[in-house]
């Protein structure tokens, strides 16, 4: 069955703006798909981590991703996270993962890979049911840059630490304020200076703030 939504919302935006959470909503209630491409990076973090491979060395990151099977679900209602056919659903939002990610996904050869898979459920998924809602970093500019909704969420980085600590807190993980927020600004810093597909707003993306945004779109409104 095909619910209301045809083809690609494109959501993107630093950490701890509540992507997911919208992505997942706006999905849900418009009968349509939903690709949090995050976890699958985080997917192959928690890999990258647990078979010890530094996270520098972007030879051996990249072979091992190639040989990972990484299952994101896109049912908006039951959100899924699989590696090697284990849920990892809870142990991809550590904080040791998130102080690894970003290492993670600036390797081109990770980033090539995750597209392609990215690409290839986007088009399953709008096949199934008609349409798709997708969060990440480089949703608007690489993976889907015909979408013809891009948004591009954000917020200051206190406000988007505050919320990564709440939802820290409510999932039973420590969260310190101070190592919340530092660790909030340091992926925003690694995300955006990186080489390949850095975080940034699309040039017909619609912004949540004038404040850093380079699209016409917004300066119009
Ligand atoms: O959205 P989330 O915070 O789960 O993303 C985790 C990390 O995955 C980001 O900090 C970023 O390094 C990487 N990412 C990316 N491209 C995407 C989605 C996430 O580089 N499309």
């Amino acid at each position: 069955m095909t619910g209301a939504l045809r083809g690609v919302v494109a959501l993107d935006g630093p950490s701890g703006t509540g992507k997911t959470t919208v992505a997942r909503k706006l999905a849900a209630a418009l009968g349509a798909g939903f690709l949090d491409t995050g976890a699958m990076y985080r997917l192959v973090t928690l890999a990258v981590l647990d078979a010890g491979v530094d996270t520098e060395d972007a030879d051996a990151v990249a072979a091992l991703a190639e040989g990972l099977t990484l299952d994101v679900a896109t049912d908006p209602e039951a959100p899924a996270a699989r590696l090697d056919g284990t849920d990892v659903g809870e142990a991809i939002r550590t904080a040791r993962v998130d102080a690894a990610v970003s290492a993670v996904s600036a390797v081109p050869a990770v980033r090539e890979l995750l597209v392609r898979r990215q690409r290839a459920l986007i088009a399953e998924t709008v096949e199934r049911v008609g349409g798709v809602v997708v969060d990440g970093r480089d949703i608007g500019t690489v993976v889907a840059p015909d979408a013809p909704l891009k948004v591009f969420l954000t917020a200051s980085a206190e406000v988007r630490a505050a919320r990564r600590g709440a939802q820290d807190t409510a999932a039973g993980r420590p969260a310190d304020e101070a190592a919340v927020l530092a660790s909030v600004q340091r992926r925003d810093q690694l995300d955006s200076s990186r080489a390949a597909s850095p975080l940034r707003a699309a040039d017909d993306a619609t912004c949540s703030t004038r404040r850093n945004c380079r699209s016409s779109r917004c300066w119009r409104s």
